[in-house]
Order: C-alpha cells, then structure tokens, then sequence
C-alpha cells in the first residue's frame, strides 16, 4: 500500500523535500525556491512583500535579524553586526579597512580566524552568518509551511577553500545540510538560462555591483561545465558610494556645517536615506526634488550621472583587466549579465554596454537573480530538471592499482566533469592473457591507504610476448559523477568495460577526511612510493636478468654467471630489508656485472644481422 504523507500544519499533502537556493549577500540575503506549479525560480515573499533580509544581526535583549536588527546601526551600533561576509573564513592578519567596522574585532592571534566580540561574548562570523541563514530558513519555512532542511549557497568566485568551508559550516549550524557551494555568477548566468543547454558553448561577463562591493567575473561555459577564467573587483566600492556622493553634493548646496551635521546622528540619517532615495529616483526620473531641514533640493540626473562617473569608471577600468586576464577578447564575450541593486542605474548599465560593445541583460531583477539561480541549481540537484547536467568537479582523484600497489591516478582531484581520461599499459609475463584492473578512489600513493571502487578481470588478451601487448584503461566520468572503465587491448582490439558509482555512499566529510589524511601522510607517501618503485624495478631486473643468462649462456662465462648470481642475492636482502638507496646501490652493482655481456651479446647480434642472420 502506497503512504501518503500529510503535513500536519496545514493539511496537505507533503510534497518532496524542498532544496531552497540562499543568496548569503554581505548587504542583503534572500532565498528563492521553483515554485510548484509554475516551475519558474521565484524568490520568497513575507506577507510585507519584502523578498530581502538584511543581512545585519542585533544582540540586545534577544537577537534580531535582517530589518528589525537594520534600525539598531545608529542606535546600538557595538551590538549591531553588518558585512560579516567580508569577515568570512578570514585570520585578523587578512582584514583590511578594519576601521570600516563599528564593532569589535578581536586580534589576539594574526593567525587565527577572528572573532567578534559582542558584550562578553565571542562570536565567529560563521556563527554570525549561521543567525541569518537560520532566520532565512524559519523564514522559509513559515512561507512555505513545510520543512526546510537542504540548500543550495551562492558565494563569490574569488573565494577561496577557507572562505567556502566556512560557509558550509555556517549552514551547517543553521541546522541546514549545504547540498552545493556555487559560484554567484554562475548562479546569475543559470537564472538567464544560460547553462541550462548543454549544448551550447558561451563566454560570459557577469557585472555585479551591490551595496558595498563590486565584482566583475568572466565565465565559459562548454559541455554544461562552467568554469571562472577571471575574477576582478573592488570589495569597497558599491552603491554606498553613490550615495556618499549625493550626500556630499546635498550637503555642499545647502551649506551646512558637516561637522555639526555629523554630530546630529538623526539628521545625518536622514539626510543619508534622502540620498538613496534621490539615487533611485534618478534611476527612472530625470530630476529628483525634496526637502530638507526646510530647504529645497533639486538635482538633475545629468548632475548625479556627472557625479559618480569617477565611481563608474572604475569599476570599467576592473573589467578591463578582467577580460585580459580571461585572453578573451570584447567580441568573444557572448553575453553581459547584470546583477546588484546598483546596476538599476541607467549610466552603469550605458557604460558596462559601452565597454562591452554590446547590450547588457537587465530582465531579471538584480536584486533576485543570484538567489534565482541558487534555486534552479537546487532544482537541478533534486532530480527535477532532467534534461540539465550536474555542474561539478570531481572531489577526489580516481586511478588504478599498478605494480607495487602504487595509484596510478587518471583523472586528478578537481576535474571537471564531464571527463575523460586514457593511459597504456603492458603485460609483465610472456603470454599473460589477463589483467586485474582495480580502480580507486583518493589522494594517497599507496591504493590501500584510499578507497577501493571496483576490480574486475581483462581477460582474453591474445598471448604475446611480456611487454608487447597495449592495453588502453580509458576513464570516462559522466556529469552524474558516474565513472565508466574501459579496457582494451589495442592490437587485438579486445575489449571490456565496467561502470562505476564513485561518489556514492561517500558524505562530505568522509571526503574531507581523505584530503586531509593525504595531506598530513604526504612526506611519508612520497617515501614509501620511492621504496615501492624502486623494488618493482629491481624485481623486473632480477626477472630480465635471469631469462637473459638462460637466453644466452653460450655468450657468457661461469665467473660472470656466479658473479651474477651474487648480485641478485644481494638485491634480494635489500629488497627484503625495504631499503629503498641500499636496492639502487645494489641494483646498480648487477647492471655493472651485466653490461660487459650485454654489449658481447648485442654486438653480436649486430654482426649477425650484418649476415643476414637473426640471433
Ligand atoms: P545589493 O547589495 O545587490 O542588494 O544592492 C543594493 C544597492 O542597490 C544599494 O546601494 C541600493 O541603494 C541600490 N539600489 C537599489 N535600488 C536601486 C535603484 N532603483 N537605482 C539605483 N540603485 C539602487
């Protein structure tokens, strides 16, 4: 009998898991889902119809988030944390402008991640960042009238391992399993659409200038992969600053002392937010006119374009050198996409055209469109959109086992799937008609210290002499994360293939953990792979030497025989004895013993071939 699921709450019936998509911004956050019905990225609306959470926290008799905790920048502004983002994954070393901050930062280690001190208590910006992430998924929560427990997190392209893993971790604390980290303008290309075509192959310029940062990132995307060739940007210039402009230009016109004004905070708010609002006028009108103080304002959109052009300019000058770092030229850019509240202003959206040669795409709001994509990604990830590859790279490498059981890595970490990889192999013994093909996964030398996917036998490979035959192991990883084997014998053209699930079962930080142990075994794994190599070689010589003295016992004399035999006991005790300089002492010694015979031999097998004869 089929089990309906009912949700309690409300009554209906339970759909599946919804995976939210979380714009974790430094100004503001949003959350967007695909709504059921229409099947588009929507972003999610309280009953204010307010889709934006500020992404600010209050500390004062409990903890407010977003709007409410907005009001206490002026009023309690060393128990009002803002910009937390900027602080993300971050020692007090890497931190500049820390005078931007009006709370407290506690340096009491360059090299430890900082901490925000608020009243007696110590916070980190992943525990500040995890308050809004929880106060996102209650918010979704209390639209949605369902769980929320998965998601999906969009964070800058430049951000490094760090920065990513705190953010995880903040989700994580937030009670929310981070099912992807992705990139914000990837995000932004995905809500155009772009992306969702496999097929299609495009370089895109993604402009996003918020509140208080400014990035330009230039992206490829071919076979569904999209991979960032070039990232600029300014982590201090933003939409403030055209505000700031305003400010300053208002406070000129109406003559007033800015000391005096600075020092009345609520006129100086005031007088902050009739700035912002002239800005957004300007963004439709051509003129903008107020009150202030009793005074009349009147500025021109020509006047306010004359203002921040300096502003805009260098944000043109950041994506200039992001094209050539990216060695893409303007026409090569297929697509300009702008995200960020600021770009609403007609003169940014004029020059970035202007620069780019081209038009800009403004359809979606710039406000939603990071968090629109974080939620198609989601989508993606559920199963729901069948006909979208996944966009991912593999996290671990994955090889074979060879000789020695040594990993012979294929395809390394970090790849981008979809892939493909190829290496040639031989036979070791005369005749051998099979081969244990055994594949792993992991970052260790050694294939017993990693994890082991498959194994399965080559067989049929026709008999030939050691060394001849080629047998290519082909990896073919498809964008599910599924890994096909293939073995062939090249001459015969045997073939055999396997499939393989590598990342299943496997959670996140099992994955950690296997980075971590390779890198902490690293000195040791490049010891033991030396030791391991060097013994496969000796034994090879041993094997080679031993047919060669059978081979050719005419051409050599009983002294080099026993002196022979000598060497290769020798060989054998520092093989046993795992010493890796002791093995190449002694297996330089035997080839010092051989080579006299050898060259008997090989001249003699020139002069045989001189007449007409083969030895
Ligand atoms: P974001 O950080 O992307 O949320 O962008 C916020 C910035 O966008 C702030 O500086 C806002 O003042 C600015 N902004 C919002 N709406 C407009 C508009 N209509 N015209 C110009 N700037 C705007």
């Amino acid at each position: 009998m089929a089990k309906i699921p009912i949700n309690i709450s409300t009554g209906t019936i339970q759909q599946e898991e919804i995976i939210v998509g979380i714009d974790l911004g430094t100004t503001n956050s949003l959350i967007a889902v695909i709504h059921p019905d229409t099947k588009k990225a929507v972003a999610l609306k309280e009953v204010d119809q307010q889709t934006i959470v500020p992404s600010i926290i209050h500390f004062g008799e409990s903890i407010s988030v977003g709007t409410d905790a907005k009001d206490y920048l002026l009023t309690d502004a060393h128990n009002t944390i803002y910009s937390i983002k900027r602080l993300m994954g971050k020692t007090y070393g890497d931190i500049e402008n820390a005078d931007y901050f009006s709370y407290k930062i506690i340096d009491n280690e360059q090299k430890e991640l900082v901490k925000i001190q608020v009243g007696e208590k110590f916070y980190s910006p992943i525990e500040l960042s995890s308050f809004i992430l929880a106060e996102l998924k209650q918010r979704a929560e209390h639209i949605l009238k369902t769980n929320v427990s998965k998601c999906v997190i969009t964070i800058p392209a430049y951000f490094n391992d760090a920065q990513r893993q705190a953010t995880r971790d903040a989700g994580k604390l937030a009670g929310l399993e981070v099912l992807r980290i992705i990139n914000e303008p990837t995000a932004a290309s995905l809500a155009y659409g772009i992306g969702t075509d496999s097929s299609v192959e495009k370089n895109i310029a993604v402009y996003d200038l918020g509140g208080g940062t400014f990035d330009i990132s230039i992206l490829t995307i071919s076979n569904g992969v999209f991979e960032v060739l070039s990232t600029n940007g300014d982590t201090y210039l933003g939409g403030d600053d055209f505000d700031k402009a305003l400010f300053n230009k208002f406070v000129a016109d109406l003559g007033l002392n800015e000391e005096e004004l600075l020092a009345n905070k609520e006129l100086t708010q005031q007088l902050r937010l009739l700035s912002e609002e002239a800005k957004k006028v300007l963004s439709k009108a051509d003129h903008f006119s107020s009150e202030f103080a009793g005074e009349k304002i009147v500025i021109s959109k020509s006047e306010f374009e004359a203002l921040i052009l300096p502003i805009v300019n260098k944000t043109i000058d950041r994506c200039k050198s992001a094209l050539q770092d990216s060695e893409l030229t303007k026409k090569e850019i297929d697509v300009v996409v702008m995200v960020g509240g600021s770009t609403r202003t007609p003169l940014v959206q004029k020059m970035v055209a202007d620069f780019f040669e081209q038009e800009v795409n403004t359809s979606v709001n710039p406000d939603e469109v990071v968090a629109l994509g974080a939620a198609i990604q989601a989508d993606i990830l559920a199963g729901n959109t069948k006909d979208v590859l996944l966009l991912d790279v593999t996290p671990l490498s994955l090889g074979i086992e060879t000789m020695g059981g040594l990993m012979d890595v294929l395809i390394p970490r970090n790849s981008k799937i979809p892939t493909q990889a190829g290496r040639e192999y031989t036979t070791q013994k005369d005749g051998q008609s099979g081969m244990d093909i055994a594949v792993y996964q992991g970052e260790r030398d050694l294939v017993s210290d990693n994890r082991k996917l498959a194994s399965f036998k080559f067989s049929n490979i026709p008999g030939m002499p050691a060394g001849l035959p080629k047998v290519e192991i082909k990896f073919t990883l498809n964008a599910d994360g599924i890994l096909q084997v293939n073995a062939k014998e090249l001459r015969s053209g045997v073939e055999q293939s396997i499939e393989v699930k590598p990342q299943y079962g496997l959670t996140d930080e099992e994955v950690e953990q296997m980075l971590m142990a390779s890198l902490t075994n690293a000195k040791e794994d490049i010891g033991t792979r030396a030791l391991v190599e060097a013994s496969t070689e000796a034994e090879q010589l041993i094997m080679q030497t031993t047919d060669f003295l059978v081979k050719h016992k005419t051409f050599i004399t009983d002294a080099e025989v026993a002196q022979t035999k000598e060497a290769i006991e020798a060989i054998k005790v520092a093989v046993n004895e795992k010493n890796k300089d002791l093995i190449q002492l002694k297996v330089e010694a035997l080839n010092e013993i051989s080579r006299p015979y050898a060259e008997r031999v090989m001249d003699q097998a020139v002069a045989n071939a001189m007449k007409g004869q083969q030895i």
